[in-house]
C-alpha cells in the first residue's frame, strides 16, 4: 500500500498523543543555547509553529520524498528493537563515498560530529582555528568544555581567509586542537575551493587535523568546489561531517556522520552516544539512492535563491551570492536583530545575528509560497532604493 505524507505525519502524531508530549516546539532551534543556565528560548504552539514560513534553520522545507517517508514507515516495527536489521546504513553510507565502513562515524546529526571532535581533539586547553562568521557551534562547544577558540575575521568579499588560515595554524601549532573549516560556510554560503583546500591542507603541520563541515555540499553548483572525502582516502588527517538534515530534509530525526581514516575514527567513537533511531536509519539508507529527489530540490531551491535575490536587489538591497540553500542579504544599514522581530510578527522566521555580520540577515531558501510571503514581508519593512546588483562579488 502507498504511504502518504499525511499517514505518517500521522502516525507521528497519535504517537506524540498516546505519550503525552507537549505540542510546544522550538522555532529557533538550529544552534544550541548559548550555555549552561541559558533562558529557555521563545517556543511556539504546533499550529503557531505551522503558519510560519520557516526560513531561519536552513531546512529543507518540502520534506523526504516519497520513497525515504515508505522506508521510514516499514520500520516503525523495530520502535521495540534494539538488534533490528537497519537497513546497513553504515555500509551504505560508505559505498556512496568509496570507503570503508571503518571510514564512517554515524551520529544523531552532524551536530553530533562538530562535539565528538571538539571533545576528541581539544584535550588539555587545545583551541579550536576557524574563521568568524561561520556556524558557530564548534565555537561554543570548545567553550562548554573550557577550551576556547581562535577565530579570524573573513577576508575579501566575505571569503575564508585561506593563507590568514595558514599563518595561524603555523604559528598556533602547538596550541591547536585542530582547524575548522566550514565549506561551503555558513552563514555566508560561499565555497572555500578545491583549490584553496588543497593549498590549506598542504600549508599547515602535516598532522594537524582538519574538520570540514560539508553540511550544504549537495546544493554547490559551482565546479571549483570539490567534497574532501578524497583527503580521507589519501590519508590526510580530515575528518569531513556530513548530514541528512539538509538535502535530504531530515532534520528533525537526527541522522549524519564523520568520514575519516579508521584511525581518527577511533579516537572519536568513544566520545558519540551511538544512539541514532531505527526510522531514520532506514530513512537515511532510502535518501542515498533516491538522487532524483535531490536533484529537484537542489534545482528548486537554487531557481527560488536567484529569483528571491533579484527582487531584493530590483529593490535596492545587495546580497552575497550563495552556493547553498541559504543566502544573507545587506539590511541597508538596520541591524538585523529588530528586523528579526518585525519578520517574526510578520509570521515569517529568518535567520539569528551572526556577529560581526550584524548588518546583514541570513535567509533560508524555502517553497515558492515562503519565498513570496518573504518579499513581500521584506517590502512592508524596508523602502525601495535605487536598482542595486551583486556583480563584482
Ligand atoms: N553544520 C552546519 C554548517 C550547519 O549549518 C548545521 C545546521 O544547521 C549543522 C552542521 C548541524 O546540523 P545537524 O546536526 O542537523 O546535522
Amino acid at each position: 500500500m502507498p504511504v502518504s505524507r499525511r499517514d505518517f505525519v500521522g502516525g507521528i502524531a497519535a504517537a506524540l498523543g498516546y505519550l503525552g508530549v507537549a505540542s510546544e516546539v522550538d522555532v529557533f532551534a538550529q544552534n544550541r543555547p548559548a550555555g549552561q543556565g541559558a533562558a529557555p528560548r521563545p517556543r511556539s504552539t504546533m499550529d503557531e509553529y505551522d503558519s510560519l514560513a520557516k526560513l531561519a534553520s536552513n531546512e529543507n522545507n518540502y520534506g523526504p520524498p516519497e520513497s525515504v517517508m515508505k522506508a521510514m514507515n516499514n520500520a516503525w516495527k523495530y520502535s521495540n528493537r534494539y538488534g533490528y536489521p537497519d537497513g546497513n546504513i553504515v555500509q551504505e553510507i560508505a559505498k556512496h563515498h568509496g570507503v570503508k565502513p571503518e571510514n564512517i562515524l554515524l551520529t544523531a546529526g552532524s551536530g553530533e560530529v562538530l562535539d565528538v571532535v571538539g571533545t576528541a581533539f581539544l584535550p588539555a586547553g587545545k583551541k579550536v582555528l576557524g574563521v568568524e562568521p561561520s556556524y558557530g557551534s564548534v565555537y561554543q562547544h570548545a567553550t562548554s568544555i573550557k577550551s576556547t577558540a581562535i577565530k579570524l575575521p573573513l577576508g575579501k568579499d566575505y571569503r575564508q581567509d585561506i593563507p590568514a588560515l595558514i599563518k595561524a595554524a603555523n604559528s598556533h601549532a602547538s596550541e591547536l586542537g585542530f582547524v575548522y573549516l566550514c565549506n561551503p560556510n555558513n552563514p555566508t554560503g560561499i565555497i572555500v575551493t578545491k583549490q584553496e583546500v588543497k593549498q590549506l591542507l598542504d600549508g599547515i603541520p602535516k598532522d594537524m587535523p582538519v574538520l570540514i563541515d560539508e553540511a550544504y555540499h549537495h546544493f554547490v553548483d559551482d565546479p571549483n568546489y570539490a567534497t574532501s572525502v578524497p583527503y580521507v582516502l589519501e590519508g590526510r588527517p580530515v575528518i569531513i561531517a556530513r548530514t541528512f538534515s539538509k538535502i535530504a530534509a531530515l532534520a528533525g530525526m537526527r541522522l549524519g556522520y564523520a568520514v575519516a581514516s579508521t584511525e581518527l575514527v577511533q579516537r572519536m567513537r568513544p566520545f558519540s552516544m551511538g544512539s541514532i533511531n531505527a526510522l531514520v536509519k532506514h530513512g537515511g539508507a532510502a535518501s542515498l539512492k533516491d538522487t532524483a529527489s535531490q536533484a529537484e530540490v537542489k534545482k528548486r531551491t537554487i531557481d527560488l535563491r536567484k529569483k528571491t535575490a533579484a527582487e531584493l536587489e530590483a529593490h535596492g538591497y545587495r546580497t552575497i551570492p550563495s552556493e547553498t540553500n541559504f543566502f544573507m542579504v545587506h539590511l541597508g544599514g538596520r541591524q538585523v536583530q529588530p528586523v528579526i522581530e518585525e519578520f517574526r510578527e510578520k509570521k515569517v522566521l529568518v535567520g539569528r545575528p551572526f556577529p560581526p555580520m550584524t548588518d546583514h540577515m541570513r535567509v533560508s531558501v524555502g517553497t515558492a509560497d515562503e519565498m513570496a510571503r518573504f518579499v513581500t514581508a521584506f517590502k512592508e519593512i524596508f523602502p525601495a532604493k535605487g536598482k542595486v546588483s551583486t556583480a563584482g562579488l
